[in-house]
């Protein structure tokens, strides 16, 4: 069925952030509560955009509405399978890691050697996101010539 085209107006459009979608994304880039506020996600998107990630984040940072909620992951949100997952500040709980168990490769970030993800990760790295994660993109940029 066909709708009358003076019934339809096209008032704007809108785009999940960032450039990339999020579930066919090959390298996904994903922060938690450990990010502290939304005021601190510069630092992720810089990594995101230097590796040509999408971002993602936990369940809790998307009801407290520091990022909108399609970019949840995870039992209640979008479950993915990028080739490289990288998770920043986030717990590792069981809901969380059902959306994100079939990622080829997992590296987590986090402040706390105990802290459950890395049960699970591939490589993992024991620090403070807001040192780690600038270093890292500077690397990055580094390698690429940038
Ligand atoms: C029915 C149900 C469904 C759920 N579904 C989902 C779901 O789909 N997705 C989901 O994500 N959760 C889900 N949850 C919630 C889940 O149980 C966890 O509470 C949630 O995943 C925790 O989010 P988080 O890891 O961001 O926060 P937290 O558990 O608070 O973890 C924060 C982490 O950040 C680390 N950290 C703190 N500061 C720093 C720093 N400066 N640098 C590095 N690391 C730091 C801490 O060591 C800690 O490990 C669900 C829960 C229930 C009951």
């Amino acid at each position: 069925m066909s709708v009358p085209a003076a019934r339809v107006k096209v008032t704007g459009s809108s785009k999940a952030s960032g450039d990339i979608p999020l579930t066919e994304a090959e390298v996904v880039v994903s922060g938690g509560r450990g990010l502290k506020g939304p005021e601190h996600w510069g630092m992720l998107e810089d990594l995101a955009k230097a590796l040509g990630a999408a971002t993602a984040c936990s369940r809790p940072v998307a009801d407290a509405h520091w990022r909108p909620h399609h970019e949840h992951v995870g039992q209640t949100g979008f479950a993915i399978a990028p080739n490289l997952y990288i998770a920043i500040g986030i717990s590792g709980a069981i809901q969380h890691l059902a959306g994100v168990n079939r990622s080829k490769v997992i590296v987590v970030i986090n402040k706390d050697p105990e802290a459950p993800f890395f049960k699970a990760a591939d490589y993992g790295i024991v620090g403070d996101a807001f040192e780690v994660v600038p270093k890292l993109t500077a690397e990055i940029n580094k390698l690429k010539g940038k």
